[in-house]
């Protein structure tokens, strides 16, 4: 199934696919929760139908036999390798597994499809194993790379693959969307917050993250006053959400440091805007910047090594606020 804003891009692949010049390896750059997945394997079972992408117009027929062992999720030749856990990287052992089924002969006789889901995911090793595999790629093989960004990736993967960059929709158009689906109207600010990907802003809603996100705020501004009462209350929240907690405050902060420097346009908070103006004027500007780069420098901790003491970080960070009255 493809979303609509995923229209244009796959236009341009269907239009390869019919002309018999798709490249063997397809970069896709989108964020988490904009269906990559989706359009990935919509490209997969195009190119493995019996049919024909070309003789069907660039569309998989539904009918064959391709097309029912890839809806049933056993297709013999479509082959899909990621991260066994989100936030952990792809180990060389998965490319070394991605590189022997690259060279298999195909169980029916067409294609074989090789989906990297999460490729900037890839530790160093396991990049320059595949990087061997995508220069001297073997006949019949179509690799398909998906990425949030090209940050981390190789340079060297990267000039190997034909890129594409699947644009998220405008806010406005991303908020119509999540409200018809959800059916009910909902937050622009939860739009921004996620970067305006629709399926990660329906899931931030259905997850109960947009009510968790309006509590923390509401109790971080309050702990923002003097006398700064309810550090544990905030530290509290943080701990049982996890590192993300972080990246909303770091958000939430930055809009204040703009707000003070007279910027209102850009802010990513529209409905908490007031929240947002009460803090600015409880903080001084030197903290409210060491503290955002503190924010994210935990964030990114925390992120990293799941096993620390995430509390006493979080209580250790917040006490930077109440140090510079
Ligand atoms: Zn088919």
């Amino acid at each position: 199934m493809l979303y609509p804003w995923q229209e244009n891009l796959w236009q341009g692949w269907q239009q390869l696919l019919v002309q018999g010049r798709m490249h063997h390896a397809i970069l896709l750059v989108a964020p988490h929760g904009s269906g990559r997945e989706a359009l990935a394997r919509h490209l997969a079972k195009t190119v493995l139908c019996q049919n024909g992408a070309a003789g069907a117009g660039g569309e998989p027929c539904g009918v064959c036999h391709s097309c029912k062992l890839f809806d049933a999720g056993t297709h013999p030749d479509f082959h899909v390798i990621a991260p066994v856990q989100d936030g952990k990287q792809i180990g060389v052992d998965a490319i070394r597994q991605c590189n022997r089924w690259a060279v298999e002969t195909s169980q029916l006789g067409g294609e074989r499809i090789l989906l990297i889901d999460g490729a900037d995911s890839m530790g160093e090793a396991a990049a320059n194993a595949l990087l061997k595999t995508l220069e001297e790629p073997p006949s019949g093989c179509q690799f398909v790379l998906l990425a949030s960004s090209l940050d981390n990736l190789l340079p060297t993967i990267n000039s190997r693959c034909n890129k594409w960059r699947l644009a998220m929709p405008q806010e406005q158009e991303t908020k119509r969307w999540v409200e018809k689906q959800l059916m009910q109207s909902i937050k622009l600010e939860t739009v921004r917050l996620n970067g305006s990907a629709p399926i990660a802003t329906q899931q931030f809603i259905e997850q109960g993250q947009d009510i968790r996100y309006t509590k923390l705020l509401a109790v971080f501004g309050d702990f923002l006053r003097p006398p700064n009462f309810g550090l544990y209350d905030v530290a509290g929240l943080c701990t049982k959400e996890g590192h993300n907690s972080l990246k909303w405050l770091s958000y939430f902060l930055v809009d204040c440091m703009k707000w003070q420097q007279g910027v209102t346009t850009h802010l990513v908070h529209s409905e908490s805007l007031p929240l947002v103006e009460q803090a600015a004027a409880v903080i001084a500007p030197m903290t409210l910047l060491e503290q955002i780069r503190e924010a994210n420098s935990l964030y990114q901790k925390l992120e990293r090594h799941p096993g620390l003491n995430a509390e006493l970080l979080i209580v250790e960070w917040l006490i930077g606020f109440m140090n510079h009255p």
